[in-house]
């Protein structure tokens, strides 16, 4: 497996390389940046099919997490970990706490918080063995779980996309794909709802499916349906890569606006995004608002100041679709260029 030479290895800080026999822990930490201040990022929990798939995740979950934290103004640089195993069957407190050692063993340039396949509850295990772990805020709103900020962005977000290129300033009978109804997704989706949106949605796990048709009246499709069915937005929030030349060629929606983390598989999908005359709302932009929360757990703030900082994701992406507009770059490349320039202030 090769590192430095890598595709996805983009000059980052430390790849840590975890494994604990006895709890059959095997994770990746990758700290991206901490030019602008600690690594802070999610920890996954997924059953790569390979080390490869695991480590090719990182890199770019990592970089992203830079990018992410620069745009939004926060001090934070970029790192992630991901697990390798089924969050279902594998993960176990032993586990955890293994984790947990490992980042303590960092001194702080990672802190991990909850991403796809770990909760609150997971945070609490972990923490009980490094003051580097982040998301457990008991006190704050939702009890330390960030992805219901995670989908205020998004809805903030999706709002922007759908007034910038609709030219609609409600979403009344918007119609909305979503892939993926889980933490975020299932926030997503009631403020959808509550704002007059109809829902298209799909997930992997049935029961998941199931909890939106019957609270929220979505229809719903199957997993390999969702590119191709008649809507005006495609939401991705289940996991990356998944902006491709196949799935372009399904895609009916005009706008993409979703949680998802590295939705495009790769960087020249943003072009022919522009080409088809889809407004992609790049992915670390719309979906900050988990990491803003994070932030506002870690060194305080009120409620308030946590909502109008989340909106202003809305603020930023008109920025980069304007700045796009005028140069005739695509979205994601104005993006970078705006996270580039923060980076080397
Ligand atoms: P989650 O695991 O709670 O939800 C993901 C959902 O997607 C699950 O219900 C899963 O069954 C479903 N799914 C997986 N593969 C699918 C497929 N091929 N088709 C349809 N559904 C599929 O995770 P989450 O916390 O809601 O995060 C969702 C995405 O948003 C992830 O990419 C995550 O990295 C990103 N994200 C999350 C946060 C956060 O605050 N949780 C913050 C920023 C970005």
């Amino acid at each position: 497996m090769s590192v430095f030479s890598h595709l996805e290895f983009d000059d980052h800080e430390q790849l840590v390389f975890v494994r604990d026999k006895e709890s059959g822990l095997k994770a990746i930490i990758a700290v991206h940046n901490t030019h602008l201040g600690p690594a802070l990022g999610g920890c996954r929990m997924w059953p790569y099919e390979s080390d490869e798939a695991a480590l090719t995740d990182v890199l770019r979950l990592s970089k992203g997490m830079t990018y992410k934290s620069a745009i939004a103004g926060l001090p934070l640089g970029g790192g992630k970990c991901v697990i390798i195993g089924d969050p279902r069957k594998d993960k176990s407190p032993q586990l955890l706490r293994a984790l947990g050692r490992a980042i303590e063993g960092l001194s702080g340039a990672y802190i991990t918080a909850e991403d796809s396949g770990t909760s609150v509850a997971d945070m609490v295990t972990i923490g009980e063995c490094t003051q580097y772990a982040s998301g457990v805020m008991v006190g704050s709103e939702h009890g330390g779980d960030p992805s219901p900020s995670t989908a205020y962005g998004v809805f903030v977000g999706l709002q922007a996309s759908v007034a910038y290129q609709l030219n609609r300033t409600d979403l009344t009978g918007v119609k909305v794909a979503v892939q993926g109804v889980g933490n975020v997704g299932f926030h997503l989706c009631k403020y959808l709802k509550a704002a007059g949106a109809e829902l298209i949605v799909t997930d992997i796990f049935p029961e998941n499916v199931q909890r939106v048709v019957s609270e929220l009246g979505a229809a719903a499709v199957a997993p390999d349906e969702i590119y191709a069915v008649q809507a005006d937005v495609f939401a991705p929030c289940a996991m990356g890569g998944i902006i491709n030349t196949q799935s372009l060629r399904q895609l009916q929606a005009k706008v993409i606006a979703g949680a998802a983390n590295n939705q495009l598989s790769r960087p020249e999908i943003s072009q022919q995004l522009q080409a088809q005359g889809v407004l992609y709302a790049p992915d670390y932009v719309i979906n900050a608002g988990g990491i803003i929360d994070i932030a506002y757990q870690r060194n305080g703030g009120s409620a308030a100041q946590l909502k109008t900082h989340i909106e202003a994701i809305g603020t930023s992406l008109e920025q980069i679709f304007q700045r796009a507009e005028q140069s005739g770059c695509c979205t994601q490349l104005v993006a970078d260029q705006i996270a580039a320039e923060r980076l080397s202030q």
